[in-house]
């Protein structure tokens, strides 16, 4: 096999065939050894008929269908788990990234490459908050990790053999696809594209899914959280110090100690509130790691056409 496409799929009823149309017009031009994997991450609409009445129309079409949602990276692990091909593409299912591009990133691949990841040079379609956050967390996220992860990149990206075999051997469960693959190495490149607005349908990333990615993507790779929580502590405790000086220096040098409730409740409240970010921070890096620990499988397969 040479090419295997990996496709999660949420939500995608009206998307799928023009997708696979296009898609198999240009793997055409590329071989004739390749397998598109259709992960159905638990849709409530009528996609996963349509890729079965794919699948027995095109041997080229396997799929694989959760028993629910389990979320876009564990969609795209499955497929990666299932892939057979010699170079995996993994591209959204709703035509934002343009299929015909992997003709380029299959070049570029060729020319040496392991990894030829898709960067976006324009955005249309997606509202400004959504624009903004992505912008932002990109560059944070690109300061505070010791790795070189690209802005401005999803998952829509070619990878070799040799890369996929390394991220099967990488067992946490908190998957930040793009991380894991920035931190393993080898040659790297990009091409870029301009994003399409989401061909039909809607967005099947909301808020929530989107600031769990996010905080993967950071506690998968960045330990500065954890650090700034500490460096805070010392400044407030130096802090603490002073003021506590100066409480002893007026209740027994000048006597003055009935005032003060104001300054008192300030005090109180500011640290108790510092307290609970840090907790809170402990615990997101706590719960990662009691998930690994836990050590379930990342998602359940409830049917597929592809052997183990
Ligand atoms: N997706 C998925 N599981 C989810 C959410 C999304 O498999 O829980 C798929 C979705 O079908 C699409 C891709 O992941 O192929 C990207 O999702 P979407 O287009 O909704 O995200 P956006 O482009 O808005 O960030
Ligand atoms: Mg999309």
């Amino acid at each position: 096999m040479d090419i295997t496409v990996i496709i999660p799929v949420y939500n995608e009823e009206d998307n799928i065939s023009m997708l696979h149309d296009r898609l198999k017009s240009v793997l055409d031009q590329l071989t004739d050894r390749y397998e598109m994997i259709f992960v159905n991450d638990g849709s409530r609409d009528n996609s996963m008929p349509m890729i079965k009445a794919l699948s027995k129309q095109y041997p080229s079409v396997r799929y694989i269908d959760f028993s629910r949602n389990f979320g876009h990276q564990i969609a795209v692990t499955a497929g990666l788990d299932k892939a057979n091909g010699d170079a995996v593409v993994i591209i959204d299912a709703d035509l934002q990234d343009p299929p015909e591009l992997i003709i380029d990133m299959y070049k570029k691949m060729k020319e040496g490459f392991q990894v030829v990841y898709a960067k976006r040079k324009q955005r249309t379609g997606e509202s400004l908050f959504k624009l903004w956050t992505a912008k932002m967390f990109y560059r944070i996220l690109s300061k505070i990790t010791s790795i070189n992860i690209p802005v401005d990149t999803g998952d829509f990206r070619i990878i070799d053999r040799k890369i996929v075999n390394i991220l099967k051997e990488m067992p946490e469960k908190s998957k930040y696809l793009r991380g894991q693959i920035s931190w393993i190495g080898f040659n790297q490149t990009h091409v870029e594209y301009e994003r399409q607005e989401r061909m039909a349908g809607e967005t099947g990333y909301t808020f929530q899914k989107m600031l769990s990615l996010a905080l993967d993507g950071i506690t998968g790779f960045s330990d500065l959280p954890l650090k700034i929580v500490t460096y805070f502590g010392f400044i407030v405790s130096i802090f603490a110090f002073f003021v506590m000086l100066y409480a002893l220096y007026s209740r027994y040098i000048i006597q003055d100690y009935v005032a003060g409730w104001a300054s008192l409740m300030i005090v109180i409240l500011f640290i108790g509130g510092i307290q609970m970010i840090a907790v809170g921070i402990i615990g997101e890096y706590l719960s990662r790691m009691n998930n690994n620990i836990r050590n379930r499988p990342l998602y359940i397969i409830k049917d597929t056409n592809l052997e183990d």
